[in-house]
Order: structure tokens, then C-alpha cells, then sequence
């Protein structure tokens, strides 16, 4: 008989412009598992469109330190060299865990070593665009960036593409279809492997 299926952390990371975001979406749409996703806390400024507390909690630097104080972030980091705060508020994970939900975190490689530290079975996944000339151009496309932060943004690209073999897969996105199909494998053989 199978066990009762309890839930895991899936960390997502990848450069900024790699789709992350789109593949979230589908993924959370046609998960073989019980996804959920982790909505993460920044100091950033909202995107047009973006909503607070759908995309991220958008908190004041006042607040961010707040919390962070109160020891609420399973992990956080200033991401770019800009000064703006990403983190995962430990209640996203928990209470999703609780509930015997897979918690999907979309967060940088920084947030994904400590994530490892503290959750050592969490499935590991790295989202590589098709080329650095791809990812240059959907970073252009957006039309939400400034020339320095996309320049910023490249930067940080390359460096996390150089730690990328630390994680447990490497999916690339040049084809999203594929993509997910590829991250529901994982999640379902993953799965199947914790029943065995
Ligand atoms: P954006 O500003 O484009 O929404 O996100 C920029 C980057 O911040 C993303 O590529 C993602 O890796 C990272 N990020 C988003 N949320 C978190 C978080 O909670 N923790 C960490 N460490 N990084 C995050």
C-alpha cells in the first residue's frame, strides 16, 4: 500500500529573465504533486500589474528589518548589489508542509543554500535560459528595467549560472512546454521514489 504522500520543498532558481516566473505558474496549474507556492517578501517596488501579496509581499526596508529581527524569514539576502531585501517568511513553508502540500520557493541561489541547510531533502531545481543572448533579450523585453539594472541583472546571471551544479536538476527553458514537463517528471518520479 502507498504511504499517505507528505509534502516536500521545491526550490526553483535560476537568473532573473529565464522564465522562472511563467513556468511557476503552469507548474502550480498542472503539478502531479499538491503544489503551492511560497509567496516571498521584498523591498522592492511592485511591478506594473504586480499585486501585493499575490507576487510578493511588498514591505517597507522598515519592516523587512522588522521581521527579520523577529527572526520570521527562513531566509533572506539583498539580491542585487541595489539594496533591495527577497525572503521566504518561514509561515509560507510551514504552513504549507503542515497541510501536506509540496511548497514551491522561487528564490535566488544564496536563498537556496540556506533553504538546504534546514531542509536537506528539498528537491533543488536550476532554470537555465536557452543562451545568455536569450535571457539578454527577454530581460530588454520586459521594458520594466532600467539599462543599469538589466546590466545588474546580467551580472548576477552569470554568477549564478557558474554555481548551477550544486543543484539536484538542471532543466533548461528554451521551449516551456517542455520545461514543465521535464519539472513534473521530477516531481513524480521524486514521488514515486519516497513511496517506494
Ligand atoms: P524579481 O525582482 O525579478 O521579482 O526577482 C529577482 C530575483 O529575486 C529572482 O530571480 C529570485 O531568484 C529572487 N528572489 C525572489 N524571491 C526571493 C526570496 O524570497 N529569497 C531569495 N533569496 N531570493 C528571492
Amino acid at each position: 500500500m502507498a504511504k499517505a504522500s507528505s509534502g516536500r520543498v521545491v526550490v526553483i532558481s535560476g537568473p532573473s529573465g529565464a522564465g522562472k516566473s511563467t513556468l511557476r505558474r503552469r507548474l502550480i496549474e498542472c503539478a502531479p504533486v499538491p503544489l503551492v507556492r511560497s509567496v516571498s517578501a521584498t523591498t522592492r517596488q511592485p511591478r506594473p500589474g504586480e499585486v501585493d501579496g499575490v507576487d510578493y509581499h511588498f514591505l517597507s526596508q522598515e519592516e523587512f528589518a522588522r521581521r527579520r529581527r523577529r527572526g520570521e524569514f527562513l531566509e533572506c539576502f539583498q539580491v542585487f548589489d541595489q539594496g533591495d531585501w527577497y525572503g521566504t517568511l518561514r509561515d509560507e513553508v510551514t504552513a504549507g508542509l503542515a497541510a501536506g502540500k509540496w511548497v514551491l520557493l522561487e528564490i535566488d541561489v544564496q536563498g537556496e543554500q540556506a533553504v538546504a541547510r534546514q531542509y536537506p531533502d528539498a528537491i533543488s531545481i536550476f532554470i537555465r535560459p536557452g543562451s545568455v543572448e536569450e535571457l539578454e533579450r527577454r530581460l530588454r523585453g520586459r521594458n520594466t528595467e532600467t539599462e543599469d539594472a538589466v546590466h545588474l541583472r546580467l551580472k548576477e546571471a552569470r554568477a549564478e549560472m557558474a554555481v548551477a551544479d550544486r543543484y539536484r536538476h538542471q532543466v533548461i527553458n528554451d521551449d516551456l512546454d517542455r520545461a514543465v514537463g521535464e519539472i513534473r517528471d521530477i516531481l513524480t518520479q521524486t514521488e514515486k521514489n519516497a513511496n517506494a
